[in-house]
C-alpha cells in the first residue's frame, strides 16, 4: 500500500524557493577577482536565477542537457547552479584547475551544450575552443569587460542573457530522480569519472550536512564557503545554505590566508570550509599576527586528513572547533562529520582534542562497513580493513557507463582503508586506491608512472603520496635505473615537463636497487610508503 501524501518530489527549486519566500532579505555577499564585495539576498538571487532559468531555456536548452561552469564562488555562479537545475538542466562544475586537456576531455564527454566562464579562465577555453565538439553557447559571467575581443571570440554575456529571461517565470515540477548536477572525479586509471547527483540525492545531502551533529547550520550563521563550488557544490553548501537560510559569504577566487581572515572578520563569518592546506596557512599568518577572532564558532575541514596541531591551535588560541568531515566525490560528498557524544560532554582539553582527530560519525544517510580482503565484514573496533558505503546519497554508476559501479547489494568499495570503532567513529589509515591528494587535489600515481616507464633509462618506477607540510601529500617517484645508466634526479623529473601540469609533477626521485615486487610483479606501495612516507618531511632518505 502506498502512503498518501503528496507526490511533490525533493528538487532544488524547492530549496531556492524557500530562501526566496521565507529569508528573502538575508544577505549573500560575493567577491571579485579585485576584492570588491557586492551585496545581494536570497530574494535576488532567487528572482534572478528564475529569470536566468527562462532565459536557458529561451536559447532552446532541454531537459537533461549538460551545462558547464568554470567560476569561482560567487553570486553568478550560485544563481546559474539554481537556474540550470531548476529548468531541468544539468549543471557541470568544472574545475578550472585540471590540465587543459583533461578539462576538453571532460566537457566533451559529458557533450555539454553550453559553457558559462568567469572571465579570470577565458584564455584557455579560446585556445581550445575548437576541441568542443558538442558546445553551441559559450558565455562569459562577469562584468562586461573587452566586449569586442569577446564576440570576436564567440562569447557572449550572461548579463544580455538575463534581460532576454522572464521576471514571472515559476519553477517547473520535476522529478526527484532526475539529474540536477555533475561532478567529475578523477579516476585511477584513464579518464575522469562523471558523478551524476539527483535532485533527491542533493535535497538529501543539504539535510544531512545541516544537521547539528554534522556542521549544525542555521538562519543565525554567517557560512563562508572556501572549498569550491565545482568541489561538490561547495561540499553541499550551495544547497544547505538555500535549505536553512543562512548568511551567505562567497569569497571568489583569491583565497589566500589574509583575505579570507578579512572576511572572516569584516563579514562576521560564524562557520567557514576549506581543505587543512587552507588552514594551516590561516594558522600560520594567525601566529604572526595575532588576532581574535569573536564570531567564528567552528571550521569544517576535509579532503584530507587534518594534523592535529591544526585542531588544537585554533581550538587553544582562538577558542574555534575544528569540525573534521570525510567523504567523497562519489557520496555527495559527506560521509561521517565528528561531534562528540553526550559521553565526552566532560572530557578534559587533551582528550576532547584527541577525539577531534578522527574522520567523525556516519550520518544518518550513509551506512559503513569495514571489510577485509576477502570481502568479509569486520566487526566494529579496532581492526583496519577497506571502507565500504551505501546510502541515498551515494553513487550507483558513474555516467554515461554501462555497468554500476557498486557490488549487488548497493555498497560502493570508497577506496580508503580504516577503522570503525565501538561508536561508529571513522579513522582513515591509508588509501588502497592509486591516487595521491596534493592541496586537496588529486594526482593519479599510475600515470605520473607510466609518463615515468617510458624515459629509456627507468628499468622499473613506482609513484606514491608521500607527507609534506604545506601539501598534506605530494608524489616522489622511487626509480630503479637501467644497469649502467647514471642518469640524475632532475633529468628524470624534466622529462615530466609539458606532460602534466606543473602542481602535478613530482617533488623528487628516490633511486632504489630493486623494487619490492608483489605476487602480480606489481611494486608492493604499502611498504614504499612506510619506507619513504616521511622523505619530503626531513624522514627516511635511504636508497
Ligand atoms: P573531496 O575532496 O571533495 O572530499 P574527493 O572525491 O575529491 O572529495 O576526495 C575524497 C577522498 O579524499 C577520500 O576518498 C579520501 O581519500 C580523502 N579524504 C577526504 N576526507 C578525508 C579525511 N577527513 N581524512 C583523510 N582523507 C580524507
Amino acid at each position: 500500500m502506498k502512503g498518501n501524501m503528496s507526490q511533490m518530489g525533493l528538487t532544488t527549486s524547492m530549496l531556492i524557493s524557500h530562501a526566496e519566500i521565507n529569508h528573502g532579505q538575508t544577505e549573500i555577499v560575493s567577491v571579485d577577482v579585485k576584492g570588491s564585495r557586492e551585496r545581494t539576498n536570497w530574494k535576488e538571487v532567487g528572482e534572478r536565477s528564475r529569470k536566468m532559468a527562462s532565459a536557458l531555456e529561451g536559447l532552446g536548452l532541454k531537459r537533461g542537457d549538460r551545462i558547464g561552469t568554470i567560476i569561482p564562488n560567487n553570486r553568478s555562479h550560485l544563481e546559474l547552479l539554481y537556474a540550470i537545475s531548476g529548468f531541468g538542466g544539468v549543471a557541470h562544475t568544472i574545475n578550472p584547475r585540471l590540465f587543459p586537456d583533461e578539462i576538453v576531455y571532460i566537457i566533451n564527454h559529458a557533450k555539454d551544450k553550453a559553457i558559462f566562464v568567469d572571465p579570470s579562465y577565458i584564455g584557455f577555453l579560446i585556445g581550445h575552443k575548437h576541441l568542443l565538439e558538442t558546445t553551441e553557447h559559450l558565455f562569459i559571467s562577469g562584468p562586461k569587460e573587452n566586449e569586442i575581443a569577446a564576440r570576436m571570440n564567440g562569447f557572449k554575456f550572461l548579463g544580455d542573457l538575463i534581460e532576454e529571461g522572464d521576471n514571472s517565470y515559476q519553477w517547473p515540477q520535476l522529478d526527484e530522480d532526475d539529474a540536477a548536477v555533475l561532478c567529475y572525479t578523477s579516476g585511477t586509471t584513464g579518464n575522469p569519472k562523471g558523478v551524476l547527483y539527483s535532485h533527491k540525492s542533493i535535497v538529501i545531502h543539504a539535510n544531512i550536512v545541516s544537521l547539528p551533529d554534522s556542521f549544525c547550520i542555521s538562519a543565525r550563521d554567517t557560512i563562508m564557503p572556501i572549498v569550491p563550488m565545482f568541489h561538490v557544490n561547495a561540499w553541499g553548501m550551495t544547497y544547505a545554505s538555500a535549505m536553512v537560510g543562512s548568511r551567505l559569504i562567497l569569497p571568489g577566487p583569491n583565497l589566500d590566508g589574509r583575505t579570507i581572515i578579512d572576511l572572516i572578520l569584516q563579514e562576521n563569518v560564524s562557520l567557514a570550509l576549506a581543505i587543512p592546506t587552507i588552514w594551516e596557512e590561516v594558522l600560520e599568518r594567525l601566529n604572526t599576527n595575532p588576532i581574535s577572532l569573536p564570531e567564528l564558532k567552528r571550521i569544517v575541514s576535509g579532503g584530507s586528513a587534518v594534523p592535529s596541531w591544526v585542531i588544537r591551535e585554533f581550538k587553544e588560541k582562538y577558542d574555534v572547533n575544528v569540525l573534521q568531515a570525510w567523504g567523497m566525490t562519489e557520496m555527495s560528498p559527506l560521509g561521517t562529520a565528528n561531534s562528540p557524544l553526550m559521553k565526552h560532554n566532560h572530557l578534559d582539553n587533551d582528550l576532547s582534542i584527541t577525539q577531534m582527530e578522527n574522520a567523525g560519525r556516519p550520518t544518518w544517510a550513509v551506512q559503513i562497513k569495514i571489510i577485509d580482503d576477502s570481502g568479509k565484514e569486520l566487526p566494529r573496533g579496532d581492526l583496519e580493513g577497506r571502507i565500504l558505503v551505501r546510502g541515498p546519497t551515494v553513487i550507483q554508476r558513474y555516467i554515461f557507463e554501462e555497468s554500476d559501479t557498486v557490488d549487488e547489494t548497493g555498497w560502493f568499495e570508497t577506496g580508503d582503508l580504516g577503522v570503525l570503532d565501538s561508536d561508529g567513529y571513522l579513522t582513515i589509515t591509508d588509501r588502497s586506491k592509486d591516487l595521491i591528494k596534493s592541496g586537496g587535489e588529486w594526482i593519479s600515481s599510475i600515470e605520473l608512472e607510466e609518463i615515468i616507464k617510458l624515459h629509456p633509462d627507468i628499468y622499473d618506477a613506482a609513484v606514491i603520496g608521500v607527507k609534506h607540510e604545506k601539501w598534506a601529500e605530494r608524489p616522489i617517484v622511487i626509480a630503479e635505473i637501467v644497469k649502467g645508466s647514471n642518469i640524475s634526479e632532475s633529468e628524470l623529473l624534466d622529462f615530466y615537463d609539458e606532460k602534466v601540469v606543473k602542481w602535478q609533477k613530482p617533488d623528487a626521485v628516490v633511486f632504489v636497487d630493486e623494487l619490492p615486487l608483489g605476487s602480480t610483479g606489481k611494486p608492493i606501495k604499502k611498504d614504499l610508503r612506510e619506507r619513504f612516507g616521511d622523505y619530503l618531511i626531513g624522514g627516511v632518505g635511504d636508497g
